[in-house]
């Protein structure tokens, strides 16, 4: 016997039965980002390997130790593990800043990572996401966060909370770097063998950490907000501010870094129904990254941007819902002299946008109407033999039960006034 293959550890096919869910999450995104201005752009899955490394930053978990990476004929290539870092290298490329001060793009697609799969953790997941460049913020942060809790809020996402944090300039970051590592070296044999390496690389990614022991060597460790300027001061106050008149409800937490390098000023994380993901309930981040875009070879330009992980909004909106219609009609002949006017029949039907199956197997009335039902469909159009020498159809309401003989040449208006169209 040949030997089963499988799909590869962590990705995931999505079958028909769940693929219109995750049809109507998109088509909604793209909606709610098209109503507040941002166009698609779509970038390749594969990017050089140096535009992460340079951007996500080497000391992270992603760069370190998550991405696909392969060379193919000495270009070093990687699976991109996000969006942002891509979405910025066409930025720059296609010099977008000379044709418009302000650029607001969304996207949406395959992301890979080389995590530990589980629930709501994939090492192929999709992310949506957006990003804005040419704004320094903080007015449109504070619209960036508000459109995207309308967004999660219009899926029925229950229990959503916002964190925001500043890390201010990329100065106040190594002030407080400083601070940082000045109040953990001496604590250095109480923090986890990671962290202690961290403390040397990457000291920020501690306050990251879920472990209780490096969150009881943190007690009374300064804050970012100890290293701030005024700068700094003034971009986050003014971001609550906003966010305040907007209405949308929000938590400071001093803590939230996130994990990668290039973040500055505004950082956000939204969750979410905890019930449906216990731990792992972060459905979106997000943050301000105003030194990409000149690191990637473009002019200093600020940005701010968030993804958030398609398959994890899909658990948290999961609600029992019918079962979704396949077609409206499904046309049935009872025999073989029956199918070419049948497939006339789907071809004339569909031309005027009504959904049909057309039944060409064969078989008895009664399997052909079990597959009507299996696939939700409103009518069956019965081709008999008496009808066909008539020129007729017989016109059979699946959930009513009311059946009429309906002449060949009006069927297909019977059939959009039955499903209440216009023709
Ligand atoms: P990040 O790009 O790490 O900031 O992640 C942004 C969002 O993408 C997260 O909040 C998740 O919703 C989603 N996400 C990140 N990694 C994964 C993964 N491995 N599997 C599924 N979703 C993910």
């Amino acid at each position: 016997m040949a030997e089963t293959l499988r799909a590869v550890k962590g990705m995931n096919d999505v079958l028909p039965e769940d693929s219109g869910r995750w049809q109507a999450v998109e088509a909604a995104f793209a909606r709610a980002m098209q109503l507040a201005g941002f166009r698609e752009v779509r970038t390749p899955y594969v990017e050089p390997t140096p535009l992460f490394v340079r951007t996500i930053g080497e000391a992270t978990d992603v760069v370190e130790k998550e991405m696909y990476s392969f060379v193919h004929h000495d270009e070093r290539l990687t699976l991109r593990p996000e969006g942002t870092a891509g979405a910025a290298r066409a930025y720059v490329e296609h010099g977008v800043h000379k044709n418009e001060p302000v650029t607001k793009w969304w996207y949406a697609g395959p992301m890979f990572r080389a995590e530990r799969p589980q629930r709501g953790r994939y090492r192929q997941f999709s992310q949506i996401g957006a990003e804005i460049y040419g704004d320094p913020g903080p007015g449109c942060d504070a619209e960036m966060i508000h459109t995207l809790v309308e967004f999660l809020g219009s899926l029925g996402i229950q229990g959503l909370e916002v964190l925001v944090n500043s890390i201010g300039g990329p100065a106040t970051r190594a002030r407080y770097k400083d601070k940082l590592v000045a109040f953990l070296t001496p604590k250095a044999a109480e923090l986890t063998a990671d962290s202690q390496r961290r403390l040397g690389t990457n000291p920020l990614r501690i306050l990251d950490s879920k472990s209780p022991q490096d969150q009881a060597a943190l007690v009374g460790a300064p804050t970012i907000h100890d290293a701030f300027d005024e700068v700094d001061i003034a971009h986050f106050a003014e971001l609550k501010s906003h966010l305040d008149h907007l209405g949308t409800p929000y938590r400071v937490d001093p803590k939230l870094v996130r994990g990668l390098d290039y973040y500055t000023y505004t950082l956000f994380e939204i969750k979410g129904a905890k019930d449906k993901l216990g731990a792992g309930d972060t459905l979106v981040g997000g943050g301000r990254y105003n030194g990409m875009v000149q690191e990637l070879g473009g002019p200093a330009t600020p940005a701010i941007g968030f993804a958030a992980g398609l398959e994890r909004l899909l658990i948290a909106s999961e609600r029992a819902t019918a079962p979704a219609t396949v077609v409206d009609v499904f046309v049935a002949p009872l025999d073989k002299a029956g199918h070419g006017p049948a497939l006339t029949i789907g071809r004339d039907l569909r031309r005027a946008g009504i959904a049909c199956e057309v039944d060409t197997r064969g078989g008895s009335l009664k399997s052909q109407l079990r597959r009507a039902n299996a696939l939700k469909a409103r009518f069956a159009v019965i081709l008999g033999d008496a009808e066909l020498k008539e020129d007729m159809v017989q016109l059979k309401d699946l959930e009513g039960h009311a059946q009429e003989r309906v002449a060949r040449g009006e069927l297909v208006s019977a059939a959009l006034a039955h499903l209440g169209r216009a023709r």
